[in-house]
């Protein structure tokens, strides 16, 4: 089997190395001729618009998915014309527009904070005056790791907010003081079948998801399955077909809709090691229209991601329970270029390992 990937990020690198071992073949494309999957498949590196370079990308493919959100719609509709894409270019096209995504939350009754598209600078004063301070200003493309977002707490700053990000369409919603920031990652195949892992809970710093804990400790069984069948309710209306990442954020024991993610995430690296089927391998069995593994978990896991520097891997291996992951890209400031997976038998049995990783990664406070 062939599988061609839009995209030669660490997440394209990560599913084909889950697909090897299937003894699947890979083909990418990616503009950047130095993209990290070069290393390990065939890359065609040329502009997503192409279309001749496209056609070559396509020879002898049986599927083609994309590992990276900002991917034009119109090079996946080209694509789409030709051969099967999964996930379908409907999700793609509403995970690439807040507003699109907030108004798809609201359709199916899943709560999101109060949100008003932004195209005047009356528009974001009505809708600030209308939702109460604090809130986000956001551009409604092309925002990812949080840039392209101001918090504006005082209306003397919502000008100069305005101002900074005008030029972008752009949305404004309430600011949340939520209590914890969770993942929901689901799976479903070309038959409607579907596996979801268990709620994950999320800390980011500048807007960069720094660690990952799985299963999120602070959600109780009834809570895991709201978050469960909020991303149930998106994958089904979507006819989904691939991993699917919803993210929330909870606050007083009620969920949120944050954002959506039509691919693979870094919320969900921890599924390598931490659960029976990682979601790289469900998501190729899903597109491929394989059996779905089971999502399982194999006791507790944390995952650290790696940002702006190679750690010592030597101090890092030597810690229990430590998986190593570099995805073989230039360290520069504020890049990911690997994650830590800590499993073991509960979070307790992790504390130890966490305190000696934090020190090899020389994490900050807030980085969890
Ligand atoms: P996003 O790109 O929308 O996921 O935003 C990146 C990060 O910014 C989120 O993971 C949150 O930590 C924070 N953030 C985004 N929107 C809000 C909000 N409405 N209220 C509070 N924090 C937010």
């Amino acid at each position: 089997m062939r599988v061609g990937v839009l995209g030669g990020g660490q997440l394209g690198r990560m599913l084909a190395l889950a697909g090897y071992q299937l003894g699947i073949e890979f083909r990418f494309f990616d503009p950047n001729a130095g993209a990290p999957v070069g290393q390990i498949g065939q890359l065609i590196a040329a502009e997503y618009s192409d279309h001749a370079a496209l056609e070559r990308f396509l020879e002898g493919l049986d599927v083609v998915t994309y590992e990276f959100e900002s991917i034009p719609v119109s090079t996946v509709r080209f694509v789409a014309e030709r051969m099967k894409v999964f996930p379908p270019v409907k999700a793609l096209a509403t995970a690439q527009d807040r507003l699109l995504e907030k108004q798809l939350f609201t359709d199916l009754d899943i709560p999101t904070p109060p949100f008003a598209a932004v195209d005047q600078i009356q528009d974001l004063q009505r809708a600030a005056a209308r939702i109460g301070l604090p809130v986000v200003l956001k551009t409604r493309r092309m925002g990812y790791d949080g840039k392209g977002q101001a918090v504006i707490r005082d209306a003397a700053s919502l000008e100069a907010a305005w101002i900074r990000l005008a030029g972008s369409q752009l949305l404004v919603e309430k600011y949340v003081e939520f209590q914890h920031e969770l993942s929901v990652i689901g799976v479903r195949d070309t038959a409607g079948r579907e596996v979801f892992y268990p709620p994950i809970e999320n800390v980011h710093r500048e807007g960069i998801l720094r660690k990952s804990i799985a299963p999120a400790p602070s959600v109780s069984p009834q809570l895991a399955a709201v978050a469960t069948n909020y991303c149930q309710r998106l994958m089904n209306r979507l006819a989904y077909v691939g991993v699917f990442a919803l993210e929330l954020f909870s606050v007083d024991g009620e969920l949120l809709a944050n954002e959506m993610a039509p691919r693979v995430h870094n919320s969900g690296h921890w599924t390598i090691e931490g659960a029976e089927t990682s979601q790289f391998e469900n998501h190729l069995r899903a597109i491929l229209s394989l059996p779905l593994g089971k999502a399982a978990l194999r006791g507790s896991s944390v995952m650290f991601n790696i940002i702006g520097h190679i750690p010592p891997m030597e101090r890092v291996m030597a810690i229990e329970g430590a998986h190593l992951h570099l995805y073989g890209k230039a360290p520069t400031e504020k890049r990911k270029v690997g994650h830590v997976t800590l499993v073991g038998p509960s979070l307790e049995d992790l504390e130890q390992g966490s305190g000696e990783l934090r020190l090899a990664l020389g994490l900050v406070r807030g980085d969890g």
